[in-house]
């Protein structure tokens, strides 16, 4: 504790700074000292009565007091070294001791926040006069900084001529996006100094307002009110309990680590949330926000909402102008029924454990490369996802993934739309080729001999490898690193592969699969047809079909999805206008009328 610390030599021969407010008789024989604690205290001692409007120097000086031998008194003459102020802060600030009541509330500060250059200064000075005032630290928490350096880790300074002000970086990008940086730098730690960075937080808060306005849009289009009621998981599905456990989960979390004072731990979090929002759930809904029942829309109105504003709530806090920017906009709209004035009038959200459900969250996580793999699958077919498909295979031994695919089986199915999935082991042929990158180094002049060697066994050779077995010949021991192996994909399937699994999406798609998809392609285009024709969501319709491909056995359906009281298949009275669509080749005759 004492390693090179020294006495602090408090005065000053300088002239700016805090005059030492000690006052010497001017009698040699009496040499008496005066200290002054207060401007009322200076007047009452002052020979004059007077005291200057600035108590600076030089004005200071010319005060003069009598001494009880008659004798004047000056001014000691030095300042005080600036730590004595910054070190008397904790109180000084307080007004105390004139002032008790804010000392007795604040004082010792719940937390301190400042470079780490401060250790021997300012965070050291605080304590020191603390201690020799009160014997008693002057703040509970230390948060330090570190020093944001520039792109290569030099320190930013004038005579490098790499310094990037804060004002460079706010005139482009604006004060949240520097924030944004700024509070996810590691605490105690130097950070490097990246435009780089800076453009993708600020590519980030684009995509928070991207958000707002999609909201704004479905609620438009849907013309729903928010209802609370429905937040009851019962009525939820899977993407929507999914969403609101990564909501409450991130509540908690950032909660806890404010109240740990861990601020570096904040920012990436509900960057998290909101990324999730928009990549994963608004993906996930994208069908359903279109042909969903009522119920289904008011489930995504609510869950939208709900974790928007809690994002908005808790961003608020890092970037406070954009936040309320999007407040304010969300607040015109009556169905959201917002009534505090300002996003900054919000209580900090409280999480609710009943929510969390740490297994979806880990699943989805899981399953999304999974959806991701099959939907690149369907690519290769050149099928729309509105096409069903009959069977995937999953072949993969990864016991976590399996289960998630488990869980959520029913949302990959309905999001990937393929009527079956199963999980098993493939036997499929394997190809084995000699890996070229890795035969040299271990084989030198034989290189050529062992690659005749893996042409010539690769049957027998996949086989051991497929075991996890090396398969020696003529004194060479061939491993898995020594080949590559591909799977040949079975004529029927098309083969998607991703971490861990190896998908087999079958290719055929049977008569019933495709009326199916035909009925989906024409219920999507009669959507669009009455939304373009002005219609509102509750005018019925008598819609006329007429299409190369019979699709009546999803009258049903086609009715409930498209508002329409009756539908005819193939017959046209001769009043009704039509628009003809041409689906994979074959035409739809589209028309109908408001009944
Ligand atoms: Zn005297």
């Amino acid at each position: 504790v004492n390693y090179k610390i020294k006495d602090w030599m408090i005065s000053r021969q300088r002239y700016w700074g805090t005059p030492v407010p000690i006052w010497q008789c001017t009698n040699d024989k009496c040499n008496k000292y005066k200290v002054i604690g207060s401007i009322e205290e200076l007047k009452n001692n002052s020979i004059d009565g007077k005291v200057p409007n600035n108590l600076h120097k030089p004005w200071i000086d010319n005060v003069k007091l009598r001494c009880d031998c008659g004798h004047e008194m000056i001014i000691e003459g030095d300042v005080l070294d600036v730590w004595i102020d910054a070190g008397t802060t904790s109180w000084n600030c307080l007004d105390y001791p004139r002032n008790t009541e804010l000392f007795e509330k604040y004082f010792p500060a719940d937390f301190i926040i400042e470079g780490k250059d401060q250790i021997r200064g300012w965070f050291n000075l605080l304590m020191v006069a603390s201690t020799l005032a009160f014997d008693r630290p002057p703040f509970k928490n230390v948060c330090m900084h570190g020093f944001i350096t520039d792109v290569e880790g030099e320190k930013m300074s004038k005579s490098l001529g790499n310094i990037i002000t804060p004002g460079e970086i706010t005139d482009k990008y604006g004060a949240d996006t520097l924030r944004y940086f700024v509070t996810e730098i590691t605490a105690g730690e130097d950070m490097s100094f990246s435009w780089d960075e800076i453009k993708l937080k600020h590519k980030n808060l684009m995509i928070l307002w991207n958000l707002h306005n999609f909201i704004i849009d479905f609620q438009s289009n849907t013309d729903l009110m928010i209802d609370s009621d429905i937040s009851n998981l019962s009525k939820l599905s899977k993407e929507e309990e999914y969403i609101l456990s990564r909501l409450h989960s991130t509540i908690k979390n950032v909660t806890e680590s404010l109240e740990k004072y861990h601020f570096d731990n904040v920012t990436n979090k509900i960057e998290e949330l909101y990324m999730n929002l928009s990549r994963t759930y608004i993906q996930l809904i994208r069908e359903k926000s279109v042909v969903g029942s009522d119920e289904e829309k008011k489930a995504i109105l609510y869950t939208l909402f709900e974790v928007y504003i809690n994002v908005l709530k808790m961003f608020s806090v890092v970037c406070p102008f954009i936040t309320e920017k999007i407040y304010l906009n969300l607040k015109e709209i009556a169905a959201f029924n917002l009534d505090k004035e300002s996003i900054h009038d919000y209580d900090w959200p409280k999480f609710d454990s009943e929510k969390i459900n740490p297994e979806i969250e880990h699943d989805m996580r899981l399953v999304q490369d999974v959806m991701q793999a099959i939907l690149s699958g369907r690519d290769k077919l050149n099928l729309g996802v509105r096409w069903p498909l009959a069977e995937c295979i999953i072949d993969t031994k990864d016991t976590e993934l399996i289960k998630a695919i488990d869980n959520l089986k029913d949302l990959i199915i309905q999001q990937v739309n393929v009527k079956k999935i199963v999980i098993k082991e493939m036997d499929v042929e394997l190809k084995v080729k000699p890996n070229f990158k890795n035969l040299g180094k271990d084989f030198g002049n034989n290189t050529a001999k062992v690659i005749e060697l893996i042409n010539r066994n690769a049957s027998e050779i996949s086989s051991h490898v497929k075991n996890n077995k090396a398969f020696t010949i003529e004194g060479f021991e061939i491993t898995s690193n020594h080949v590559i192996i591909e799977k040949l994909c079975p004529e029927e399937y098309v083969l998607s592969e991703m971490n861990g699994a190896s998908i087999y999406i079958k290719k055929k798609i049977s008569k019933e699969l495709e009326e199916e998809g035909f009925a989906r392609e024409v219920i999507r285009r009669t959507q669009q047809l009455r939304k373009d024709a002005g219609l509102n969501k509750k005018d019925a319709i008598a819609l006329f079909i007429d299409g190369e491909v019979d699709i009546s056995r999803f009258d049903s359906i086609i009715k409930e999805k498209v508002g329409a009281k009756t539908v005819s298949y193939g017959i046209f009275d001769n009043k009704t206008s039509f628009t003809e669509e041409k689906i994979k080749g074959k035409v739809f005759k589209i028309g109908f009328e408001r009944v």
